[in-house]
């Protein structure tokens, strides 16, 4: 605590000296408003983004039965408009234009709704020249001043008196459905929907909580129900100021978030409602319990979950019982479950642990990843699993385990970094919803602060063999599934596990004879110790590491912490050779290779794991990469023996089989992913000078043998160069130790730069016109998906990267205002920069079931409707835009991870551009509304002869289901009304509603609709041509009829002649890519990437950068 504050309202408590991390150098206040509205206050001076989050005690437990989703679906509409500020869209464009964003989630008992935006309206670069050596106490505490002040009063009126815009409703429902469609094929959800469905139907854990069209539309009103008065009543119901809890975080004083809290935030209307809990009433009954699932997922995967009925332990957070149960039952270091099914071939992943429900219940769940053979010994490994858990059992509670629970826990604490705000604000806001000690609101969820041996040993007592429940996923066991799942059409069958299995369940739990090779894991030896940290004050930190070693075989890059203070430390290495990247046969044996060395590792490198030391070791295009992060201490350690693991992989027949077998099945995943997940492998191929595809590797994965591995690794280490980054609390003779280490275990021959891989990309000639086409292969998928890119040129181009930054800032809003608001193209909808390797573009991506053919031509009208808008944007919303890039350019750095990822991705870029951020900065500030145009109408503009676009078509084989008439004509109506909203028109909606009852239900009676709409506003509206003519569009787009013109039919490219089919097509007719090595062959490749500048000159004692 630092200064003693003067209080302005004298009988108000206030809580400020919370426990908190040794770093942690903001302030906090918890105070609770008149109207028993609690909020936590936070200041941080030094912050650069402000946030605030509010969570209310509701969430999809409370839904009605008869509408699944209302609580979510009340979320969404939640933020249509207040009385204080109707204009539907105020807040989005506020925080936007204040560098900011905001979200919202609806979890069992909780809806959480959350903002961040610049904490300041100067922009860091004025800061440095203006105001050096301003302290906080001088920052302006003006309301009109501060971004958060304008934030808080439009976030507040939404908890005090929001409307439901009628007309946006229909809208945020069609939302609330794309988001469960986008979740449908989705396992996670499926898997998730099918334990909730088969849990007691009393308890609300069996809800359907996203919701969709159906439950909270079609089928409410088919029974009578004004919708529009549910979502208020259950507002009205159970929004409370007494069940919300508040969260903001900023600049200003305690003080002045205290005042701003209170005007704010006391209008919120105070009901006194109870905060809810389920007692009474368990998540498995006598029915559930002992039941066995069967379910057919979407991937390849196949898995083991056991769910036992347990707990919940709010009130336990000083012992966190469970986490006893699921440290043991989840170790993966010798003796555990994990390490003996993964030695027998059965398993490649296990996870435990318990999780509160609400108050009142809670779930154990222990979930095991099986191989092929895992899953014909199922009943093994479960049988395995209470062999364990009774060994677990049959002693009294370990205090050793506990104490280094404790400890790890502490230390994780006290070091805990900075996380970005919105993420702070709306965590604590959360947390603050449950009955944790005020000052333990930060270290309450995190540390264990007692070993509680009575509660540990009711803890254990939940897990025996009368209750749990057993699930078994897997595409093609055991077949016969001969049930669904309501909302998601999971195919399972469920029935109760067999007498007999039971009975060989409880012989394994009660027989004291047990595998040897389960027991209680070793002391771990990897918790740290030396903690000290070498605090060295700098007036400035470094922005670039200093080359510390330079030599023909090796470099070193290397800086000591100067800003964060944790004893924590990133070392990062690159073994560079062009061995990898040669052929599909090469990348699929060195992912072999990569995942059996990780896979020889996770026995031993567990306790490291757990005791906050990990490391990763993969293969990429230009060479392998291991990195090493977490506390220093035991670093060195670590890195020696999976250094060793890289050396001396032996490459065992039966760990080749079972990785091989996973990543076979991890490749034919790709084709069952969501289809904006896919687009980007089909963009990549296409835009660099290499690239493969999935289909491409997995071709060659078939006939891979151990043999092949084990001939092809050590060719890979042989000769390289290798390349190291050691960051943090280290001093420079432990990171050229580091160094020698690396060199010494390795011993690689020198590989000369001249050999070293180069990356390079495609350039895309001025009137391109691409489209690369692909038919997804799930054909239960409904999804198209489109990414639209533009090639405006090199990434080494300055001030041309400093445009497309502009160009993406301010396109935001109005593209996902137009492609997904009014248009409701699909609940994907991307645009911004895409700026890779030496490829400098800017892209649009929609994921959509309108074909792609149709975004194409969406994409492009909006395109020029936004060249438009630039040429009438004012000079001050202009410079506005400008403010809010270069903040995001000149962000701070959060943390030693993040600062050590940014150098580390300079460095494996091979761009060496440390000062990225400043120079983007610098090359913003005198851009000119002007520059912005002339590179937009040059390079974006549809109409531009100049412009170079390649578009991906991914095309889904499924069709949704085709609405009926009626349902044709009602959705027009709503769609019509959301794009006269936003176009600030009043609809006579009586007289259209007449016009379009009056068309026949016949095949055309979309064509016949949009007749009806045109002749509305023209005739009952009157409205000049121009507006009829971009309304009329809009509608037409909204309803899938929008001319497409042009985009319909492409030509064809087949010999690659791409000079030729671009003079000819002269940008206006696309071109279809169909061979794409003979469509690479006619294009010009980039300059390779290369060094900002001579590296020579970040040689430690080099001359001043
Ligand atoms: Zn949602």
């Amino acid at each position: 605590m630092t200064e003693p504050l003067t209080r302005s309202v004298g009988s108000r408590q206030r809580i400020e000296d919370l426990e908190r991390p040794a770093l942690d150098d903001r302030s906090y206040r918890i105070i609770t408003l008149p109207n028993q509205l609690e909020v936590l206050l936070i200041h941080d001076a030094e912050t650069d983004k402000a946030s605030a989050a509010l969570d209310v005690n509701v969430g999809s437990f409370s839904d009605a039965k008869d509408m699944p989703g209302i609580a979510h679906a009340v979320e969404h509409l939640l933020f249509m408009g207040t009385e204080k500020y109707p204009k539907e869209n105020a807040y989005n464009q506020y925080l936007t234009s204040h560098s900011g964003h905001s979200n919202a989630y609806t979890a069992s008992t909780s809806t959480n709704y959350y903002f961040e935006l610049a904490a300041s309206s100067s922009s860091p670069a004025d800061k440095k020249t203006s105001q050096s050596n301003t302290t906080q106490e001088q920052l302006p505490v003006l309301k009109e001043e501060s971004p958060l002040w304008g934030a808080l009063d439009r976030f507040g009126q939404f908890f005090i008196s929001p409307l439901f815009l009628e007309d946006t409703l229909d809208r945020e429902l069609k939302a609330v459905d794309s988001e469960n469609k986008k979740n449908l094929q989705s396992d996670t959800w499926r898997l998730h929907q099918l334990n909730k469905a088969l849990s007691n139907p009393n308890h609300p854990y069996c809800h359907f909580s996203t919701g969709s069209y159906k439950t909270l539309h079609d089928d409410p009103i088919a029974r009578g129900v004004k919708i529009r008065d549910e979502f208020i009543n259950f507002h009205a119901k159970h929004y409370s100021a007494n069940r919300m809890k508040l969260v903001i975080l900023g600049r200003e004083s305690l003080d002045t978030l205290e005042e701003w809290a209170e005007e704010i935030f006391s209008q919120v209307p105070n009901k006194d409602l109870s905060r809810r809990r389920w007692d009474d009433v368990s998540v498995y009954t006598d029915n559930e319990l002992l039941t066995q699932t069967f379910a057919r997922p979407v991937f390849q995967s196949r898995s083991l979950d056991l769910s036992f009925l347990y707990r919940d332990e709010e009130e336990f957070y000083e012992s966190h019982p469970a986490r006893y149960l699921s440290h043991l039952i989840g170790h993966e270091g010798p003796g555990s479950i994990l390490a003996y099914i993964k030695a027998k071939g059965w398993a490649n992943g296990l996870a435990a642990g318990g999780t509160s429900l609400c108050p009142g219940s809670g779930l154990f769940n222990i979930s095991v990843k099986l191989t092929e053979d895992g899953l014909e010994h199922y009943k093994e490994v479960t049988k395995i699993i209470f062999q364990y858990i009774a060994m677990v059992r049959a002693q009294p509670p370990q205090k050793w385990v506990v104490d280094e629970q404790i400890r790890m826990s502490e230390v994780d604490f006290r070091f805990r970094q900075k996380m970005p705000p919105s993420r702070t604000t709306s965590a604590l806001a959360a947390v603050m919803q449950k009955p944790y000690d005020r000052k333990m609101l930060l270290s309450g969820p995190a540390v264990i602060r007692k070993f509680d041996a009575e509660r540990l040993s009711q803890a254990m007592a939940y897990l025996r063999p009368d209750n749990f429940r057993l699930n078994i996923v897997s595409q093609d066991f055991p077949g016969g599934w001969d049930q669904k799942e309501q909302w998601y059409g999971t195919e399972f069958k469920s029935d109760k596990i067999p007498e007999e299995f039971l009975v060989e369940i409880r012989e394994a739990f009660e027989n004291p004879t047990r595998p040897a090779e389960l027991h209680f894991p070793h002391k771990n030896e990897f918790i740290p110790n030396r903690l000290e940290v070498e605090k060295k004050k700098v007036e400035t930190p470094l922005k670039t590491p200093k080359l510390i070693r330079h030599d023909e075989g090796v470099r070193t890059w290397y800086k000591k912490d100067d800003q964060f203070w944790v004893p924590k430390a990133n070392v990062n290495i690159i073994f560079r050779t062009p061995m990898i990247y040669l052929t599909a046969r090469t990348v699929v044996m060195s992912a072999l290779y990569r995942d059996l060395v990780n896979d020889a590792l996770v026995e031993y490198a567990y306790d490291a794991d757990i005791s906050g030391l990990i490391y990763e070791f993969n293969s990429y295009m230009s060479g392998l990469a291991l990195s090493v992060e977490g506390y220093n201490d035991k670093l060195h350690v670590l890195l020696e023996k999976v250094l060793l693991s890289i050396r001396d992989l032996e490459v065992r027949e039966d760990r080749v089989k079972i990785v091989h077998e996973r990543m076979t099945r991890q490749f034919y995943n790709v084709d069952f992913g969501q289809p904006f997940h896919q687009v980007g492998n089909y963009s990549r191929w296409l835009k660099n000078e290499k690239g493969l595809l999935t289909e491409q590797l997995m071709k060659e994965l078939e006939d891979i043998t151990a043999l092949d591995i084990r001939n092809f690794y050590p060719q890979i280490l042989a000769q390289c160069h290798i390349e190291v980054l050691a960051h943090g609390n280290l001093r420079k003779e432990e990171a050229l130790q580091i160094t020698n280490l690396v060199e010494n275990t390795m011993k690689p021959k020198r590989l000369p730069p001249s050999q070293w891989p180069i990356r390079r990309s495609l350039i895309l000639p001025p009137g391109s016109n691409f489209i690369y086409e692909r038919q997804l292969k799930d054909p239960a998928n409904v999804n198209h998906c489109i990414e639209y890119m533009l090639y405006l040129g090199t990434t080494a181009d300055r001030s041309l990267r400093a445009k497309i930054l502009m160009i993406a800032q301010m396109t935001d809003e109005p593209a996902f205002n137009q492609l997904r608001t009014i248009e409701q193209l699909g609940y994907v909808v991307f645009s911004g920069s895409s700026i890779t390797d030496t490829w400098a573009g800017y892209r649009i991506l929609i994921q959509s079931e309108k074909d792609c053919r149709y975004l194409e031509g969406r994409i492009e009208h909006f395109l020029t409707t936004f060249e438009k808008i630039l040429d009438e944007m004012s000079e001050e919303d202009f410079e506005g835009h400008k403010k809010a890039v270069i903040n995001k350019r000149l962000e701070k750095l959060k943390n030693l991870t993040e600062e050590g990822n940014r150098f580390w991705n300079h460095i494996f870029s091979d761009a060496y551009d440390f000062l990225s951020h400043d120079e983007d900065a610098k090359h913003l500030t005198p851009l000119t509304k002007q520059d912005v145009q002339t590179c937009f109408s040059h390079y974006i503009s549809p109409s531009s002869p100049h412009r170079a676009k390649l578009s991906v078509h991914l095309i889904a084989q499924a069709k949704p289901k085709e609405p009926t008439p009626e349902e044709k004509k009602a959705q027009a109506i709503t769609q019509f009304t959301t794009i006269l909203t936003a176009e600030n028109i009043t609809a006579d909606l009586p007289t259209l509603q007449s016009r379009i009852d009056a068309i026949p239900n016949t095949p055309d009676t979309m064509a016949s609709i949009v007749t009806a709409i045109s002749a509305h506003l023209t005739e009952d509206l009157k409205l000049g041509k121009e507006t009829v003519d971009k309304v009329l569009d809009e509608a037409k787009a909204a309803l899938g009829l929008a001319d497409v013109g042009k985009v319909a039919s492409p030509e064809v490219l087949k010999n690659g002649d791409v000079e030729k089919a671009v003079k000819e097509s002269d940008g206006t007719t696309p071109v279809l890519i169909e061979d794409v090595h003979a469509w690479k062959a006619g294009l010009q490749m980039s300059t390779g990437v290369r060094p900002v500048r001579d590296l020579g000159e970040f040689v430690e004692g080099a001359a001043k950068l």
